[in-house]
């Protein structure tokens, strides 16, 4: 069993600084040497570590992509994949993996830290070596481990800020890999997504702007799918109407998704062609909107592809 794992960053690898917590190079590959050397993971593991390590907070849509397509190309040297990586952004990164490699054979484990391996206490001695444990057990799909848990890869969520357990995730209606014949690169480049949040009191010329200016929206509405109905909420969404522009709906609330048309109240989305998220995270909503105006869909495929689960993201909806 080959493991390849690839280090791109984040606070597992980092060291305390006067500034705070900084990358290191070297950290991961020395904590790696010693569960080797400890009998404690398996002695088949190579180590690519990106040249400039980030901060996930860094990360971009060409990130993604830069993993992914290591993956990719190193495929057919290793059984299994370990990707070590920040968690303020984890949980898009997997979610893209997800999307980027249709049709994946092999495990492809993403992990990080809440404490830096330099530090007394850290939580990375265990997700590091119960990620490369994982390597050779799990199923084909992107997993996260994390805190004695492998959560799946479409479906994650970091959900505390700092305790060593931060992430959750539902189940997942499918295993976290996009079926297909053949394995596959699928291509990834930052789109102008905006992220828009509705409030009592919203302030609307922003998703005016962003209707004007963007090429997908994420709208954040509450419960169960409801927003403001006035016309200037009206005006916006039926420009991005105008224009084409996918926008997709995701509840702020972090259970439970939602249901367009269960409320009077969000008839403005319904008659704006606004897609119902239903209980797709807004992380993965956020990802699958970059995937699908980098894929060059035409306007019907990439509603369905919006629309329906590709990797186990949403609950299947049997009415669609
Ligand atoms: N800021 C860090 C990052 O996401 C946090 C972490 O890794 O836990 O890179």
């Amino acid at each position: 069993m080959r493991i390849l794992l690839i280090h791109t960053g984040g606070t597992i690898g980092m060291e305390p600084t006067a500034d705070g917590f900084a990358p290191r190079q070297g950290v991961v590959e020395q904590a790696v040497a010693q569960l080797i050397s400890e009998g404690r993971v398996p002695d088949t593991v190579d180590i690519l570590t990106f040249h400039q390590l980030i901060d996930s907070a860094q990360a971009t849509p060409e990130d993604w992509h830069r993993v992914a397509r290591r993956i990719w190309e190193k495929g057919a040297g290793y059984d299994a994949f370990v990707v070590t990586h920040g968690t303020d952004t984890l949980a898009y990164t997997a979610g893209a993996l997800c999307l980027s490699l249709p049709g994946l054979t092999k495990p492809v484990i993403v992990t990080g830290a809440m404490l830096p391996l330099t530090v007394e206490g850290s939580d990375g001695w265990r997700n590091l070596a119960d990620a490369l444990l994982a390597a050779q057990t799990a199923p084909p799909g992107v997993w996260v481990q994390f805190a004695g848990k492998l959560l799946h890869g479409a479906r994650i969520r970091k959900s505390h800020s700092s305790a060593l357990d931060a992430f959750e995730a539902g189940a997942g209606s499918a295993p976290p890999v996009v079926v297909a014949e053949q394995p596959a690169l699928s291509v990834v480049r930052a789109q102008r997504v905006g992220v828009f949040s509705v409030t009592p009191g919203i302030c609307t010329p922003l998703l005016y702007f962003a209707a004007q200016s963007c090429d997908g929206i994420l709208l954040r509405c509450y419960g169960s799918g409801t927003a403001p109905d006035t016309p200037e909420m009206r005006a916006a969404l039926t420009l991005a109407a105008d224009r084409g522009i996918p926008v997709m709906a995701v509840s702020q609330c972090p259970e439970g998704g939602m249901k367009l048309g269960t409320y009077a109240a969000g008839q403005v989305m319904r008659d704006t062609d606004v897609i119902d998220g239903r209980d797709v995270t807004p992380e993965m909503a956020y990802v699958k909107l970059q995937f699908s105006l980098s894929l060059g869909l035409d306007a019907v495929s990439r509603r369905d592809f919006l629309s329906h689960s590709q990797c186990g993201e949403l609950t299947p909806d049997p009415t669609l």
